[in-house]
């Protein structure tokens, strides 16, 4: 038997079954999908084509049947790259018929749209083209924006970023060095087949986890006592996480691994420029509150100054 494969139970990573690829994959498709908000995003489907005033009869040019088959050949591809290639093949230039050549930002030249259906390219309108393909006005605009003066489409630079969200890298070393630290005992039982160590059974998870804490001076929400801020510290505040603890930790919550501006740049912004007016309910609940000496009577004055 081959020891080496049989070590550990830890799960591989299968990102293809991951919700957020699933419904990318839906999406791209034209699928219903789950949006982040988690909302159910009906199917896409082929919209009614322009009106007969159109001036390029659009209309008469495609019969439903082939306008469906456009639309289903365009989600078929599933893939937001090369389904705007497929785009900007199908638009070309057309000169616009007035054209201030002094002006700052000239006008750029309009896009003419076209399908290609039995091996002829046919002219349509912009409507036709994004009801056909049920695609947003956007998506042109990005399409254009994105062919730079080669005519080469960008990829899609979305989640290929090199700023992801990770833990601490010195967060997780002391976390493996904690871990390392704890003594082992090799198992009775499975010593021949398997090379995992284990620790003593008495502790679970979650104590090591309150160990390390006490340890390493980590401290977690839930654990917050007392918060504290200082006017010269924007960037920080303090905890106690015991009402028997002397000193305040300081917590650090500026982002360290992302460039942040100096704070000398930095400016505030007023909230508010002036007195804000309490609503009447706000008022009438309030004085309930100090009639019914639930606010502290200590307090009273105050709020006679105020309602
Ligand atoms: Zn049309």
């Amino acid at each position: 038997m081959d020891i080496s494969k049989k070590k550990g139970r830890k799960r591989s990573s299968d990102p293809q079954k991951w919700r957020q690829n699933i419904n990318k994959v839906l999406r791209n498709t034209g699928n219903s999908y789950e949006s982040k908000k988690k909302e159910t995003v009906p199917p896409r489907q082929v919209k009614p084509p322009c009106t007969e005033r159109c001036r390029l009869k659009c209309s008469e040019k495609f019969t439903s049947v082939q306008r469906q088959a456009l639309f289903a050949a365009f989600w078929a591809i599933g893939d937001i790259d090369k389904q705007r290639l497929f785009i900007n093949s199908c638009m070309s230039n057309v000169s616009p018929r007035y054209k201030y050549t002094n002006a700052l930002h000239p006008r750029q030249s309009n896009k003419a749209f076209h399908f290609v259906m039995d091996g002829k390219t046919i002219r349509v309108c912009k409507t036709f083209f994004i009801a056909t393909l049920n695609i947003s006005d956007r998506v042109i605009r990005t399409v254009k924006q994105k062919c730079d003066k080669l005519g080469i489409i960008q990829c899609d630079p979305r989640g290929k970023h090199n700023n992801h969200r990770t833990n601490d890298e010195s967060l997780i070393l002391d976390i493996k060095k904690f871990i390392d630290a704890i003594p082992r005992i090799e198992s009775h039982y499975t010593r021949q087949t398997s090379t995992r160590e284990y620790i003593d059974g008495a502790k679970s998870i979650k104590d090591i986890f309150k160990d390390f804490k006490e340890n390493k001076n980590y401290i977690s929400w839930n654990d917050i006592k007392i918060i504290k801020c200082e006017k010269g510290e924007p960037f920080a505040f303090f905890v106690k996480s015991s009402y028997k603890d002397n000193e305040f930790k300081k917590i650090c919550v500026r982002n360290k691994r992302k460039k942040m501006k100096p704070l000398s740049e930095l400016t505030t912004v007023k909230a508010y420029t002036g007195k804000q007016e309490l609503s009447e309910n706000k008022k009438k609940d309030l004085k309930e509150l100090v009639d019914k000496n639930l606010i502290p009577h200590f307090y009273k004055d105050f709020y006679d100054t105020i309602l």
